[in-house]
């Protein structure tokens, strides 16, 4: 979403002709606000979006619709994309699919995912901070988020969830910035209204937390196989400092292209590829111009 938009917003102001294709289910819609964000921190991500959609409307070269691309190809010298019956044919593409956050299958995680379930300190961890806080996982990003939220509040546990994986240095780290161990299984998450409440443990304990972090697996787009783009072993899109991507005209940006995932990131990265795809249509020989 916001990758796409910028992206659009930017190409409009420059008269370009733009096709904006949005299926209207960004990563961040489970979320009550949008943190971190200058100029619309806590702005609920429907108001962003709405807000977004009624500033291009004065660009009326870009056509914006609710709509789903459900297959895409390389042609000669462009692209096809197929949304509902019509095939749209375009110069470039920028590819702005987002990824899906898939939580850890937790038994009850989906009922507090953005309401104390959390992927990221910076983006809702000052709503919890001085409460009691939980990260999961017993590897490295376990770690490292447990050790973020030490500046939020000074009640960390690190859940292992029954996974004894951490390094006896990893312990002895977590320990000395005062994080507690708790190497249970846990049974599931116990909430009270539509937030958070406690964790619940396989061996019958509880612990009261008011927020858990942990890190998502991403799925990526479908469209990003069939267009062909080189990806890394994480499957984000590999892409050149200005959004190119392996396939020449497809450029790529926000979520899909890399693990630092926000807002103002992806809106920066749709920036940026819309200034190197607007500066590649301004030197084509014979371009076709608008107006
Ligand atoms: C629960 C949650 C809360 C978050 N909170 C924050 C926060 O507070 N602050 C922050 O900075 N970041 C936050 N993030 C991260 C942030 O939402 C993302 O980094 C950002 O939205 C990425 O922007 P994007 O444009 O790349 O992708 P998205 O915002 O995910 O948008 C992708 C768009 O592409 C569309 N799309 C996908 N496939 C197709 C298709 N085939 N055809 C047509 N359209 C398609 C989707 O419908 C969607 O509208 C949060 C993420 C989550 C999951």
């Amino acid at each position: 979403m916001p990758a796409g938009l910028t992206a659009a917003l930017v190409l409009g102001r420059m008269r370009r002709r733009v096709a904006l294709l949005d299926g209207d289910d960004p990563a961040h819609a489970p979320s009550e606000a949008v943190h971190g964000f200058l100029g619309h921190d806590g702005a609920p991500p429907a108001d962003l979006r709405r807000i977004g959609r009624e500033q291009l409307a004065p660009y009326t070269s870009v056509d914006t619709r609710m709509a789903e691309v459900g297959g895409a190809s390389v042609e000669d010298g462009g692209f096809s994309l197929h949304v509902g019956g019509e095939v749209i044919a375009a110069a470039f593409v920028l590819l702005a699919a987002g990824m899906r956050y898939r939580p850890p299958a937790i038994d009850g995680i989906d009922r507090v995912w953005a309401r104390g379930a959390y992927h990221c300190p910076y983006c809702h961890g000052w709503e919890v901070r001085n409460l009691p806080l939980a990260a999961h996982g017993a590897d490295e990003m376990g770690v490292h988020l447990a050790l973020l939220l030490t500046s939020l509040s000074g009640d960390v546990v690190l859940l292992t969830d029954g996974d004894d994986g951490l390094a006896p240095e990893q312990k002895a780290e977590l320990l000395d910035a005062g994080i507690a161990i708790r190497e249970q299984p846990i049974a599931r998450l116990e909430s009270e209204g539509d937030r958070l409440a406690r964790v619940a443990f396989a061996d019958g304990a509880t612990e009261e937390r008011a927020g858990l972090f942990f890190a998502p697996a991403f799925d990526p787009s479908p469209l990003i196989v069939e267009l062909g783009c080189e990806t890394d072993d994480s499957g984000a899109i590999v892409i050149d400092s200005e959004g190119r991507t392996s396939v020449p005209g497809l450029f790529a940006a926000g979520d899909a292209t890399t693990e630092k995932k926000a807002v103002v990131l992806a809106a920066a990265a749709g920036s940026r590829a819309a200034y190197a795809i607007n500066a590649e249509l301004a030197h084509r020989r014979g371009a076709a111009r608008i107006g």
